[in-house]
């Protein structure tokens, strides 16, 4: 390292993630240092990137839907109305594009393209229930570095895995994801989307192998992923399907570098607890590269890997703020400590 002189910050307060989600696994591996800033001092984000937010309302107005039909045996038509009474109820996107009217326009022709009652249908579980809006924890064995005695835990939700039947018989099952898109890869000279070189950006993310593995570890073995593309564009374009396989072999290779990662970044975690006055980027390694201007936008913790003073910079910015899944509220991160340490264990 070269001899540099640092301003010492006050050392921040930090809680090391109890559970890992697929999504936190992709900030780690874009950044670790953007893991430590959102995971670890819980810097919070409050104002969203417009098209994160459009993305997440769709998806969670077509699980509304999705819900209202398989488990609430509500019809198809009276299940679109509460997907769309609730993006109705959404605050604006800040998007001109995505904006709820849209969203909602797109919610409505999405299902007319791909009617609930389709070749496809959601897979059954063991317990008879619908393999939809499927919550699942995993215990990883690696003990957590601020509660030793609590393990570090995998959890997520799969929001869909479906069966393609043929003949009235089971042909194929696939983890199913909706995805918004303002920007469609076209057949060279055409106007059709080029559904292969789409499914092949897909291939390797984070999520899909990491939903896959999540579905045998539930004992769903799936043989692929079946992404349904919804453009929001100014003129109105079908939604269409994008069809690709999880290898095996990505399921264990991803595992094993999961693993790997969450135990070097645990141990990362507590050298820098030994001394927090030694700058946090000397354990997380910054990415500069595709991670600071990820989704077109820059890095909200940009400044701290600009500026001498960014540590003391982002602490005036951010709130801390952290989720308190027992209390079912979100409370400042030091709140939260106390109440931790008051109860002495994390269940
Ligand atoms: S600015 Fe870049 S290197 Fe720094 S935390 Fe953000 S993504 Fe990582």
């Amino acid at each position: 390292m070269t001899n540099v002189t640092f301003a010492i910050p006050e050392p921040s307060l930090t809680f090391f993630p109890e559970t890992i989600s697929p999504s936190m696994m992709g900030d780690i591996f874009q950044c670790e240092m953007y893991f430590f800033r959102r995971h670890c001092q819980r810097y919070t984000i409050k104002a969203e990137n417009p098209h994160l937010l459009a993305g997440r309302f769709f998806a969670k107005a077509c699980e509304i839907v999705r819900t209202s039909y398989y488990f609430d045996k509500k019809s198809e038509d009276e299940s679109i109305a509460l997907g769309n009474e609730y993006l109705e109820n959404c605050p604006e996107t800040g998007s001109d594009t995505k904006n709820i009217t849209k969203l909602i326009f797109c919610l409505e022709a999405y299902f007319k393209k791909f009617p609930l009652k389709d070749v496809l249908m959601p897979s059954k579980l063991v317990d008879g229930g619908f393999a939809i809006e499927y919550d699942f924890i995993f215990d990883l064995g690696i003990p957590h570095p601020d509660f030793p005695e609590i393990n570090i835990k995998f959890k997520g939700r799969l929001d869909a895995i479906y069966d393609r039947h043929y003949l009235g018989q089971k042909i194929k099952s696939f983890i199913v994801d909706e995805k918004t898109t303002e920007r469609i890869t076209r057949i060279k000279g055409t106007n059709l989307p080029d559904i292969v070189k789409e499914a092949e950006k897909y291939k390797l993310s984070n999520q899909f192998i990491a939903y896959s593995w999540a579905a045998d570890q539930i004992g769903k073995k799936v043989d692929g992923v079946l992404i349904r593309r919804i453009p929001i564009l100014a003129q109105h374009e079908d939604a269409y399907e994008l069809e690709f396989k999880i290898t095996q072999f990505q399921k264990d290779m991803w595992s094993m570098a999961m693993y790997n990662k969450i135990w070097e970044l645990r141990d990362k975690y507590l050298n820098w607890k030994n001394d927090p006055s030694i700058p946090s980027q000397a354990f997380f390694t910054p990415e500069y590269d595709t991670g600071c201007s990820y989704f077109n936008r820059t890095c909200e913790y940009a400044v701290g890997c600009i500026e001498k003073e960014g540590e003391d910079i982002l602490k005036s910015t951010f709130p801390q703020l952290i989720w308190n899944h027992e209390l079912k509220q979100e409370m400042e991160l030091q709140e939260y400590l106390d109440y931790m340490n008051e109860k002495g264990t994390i269940k």
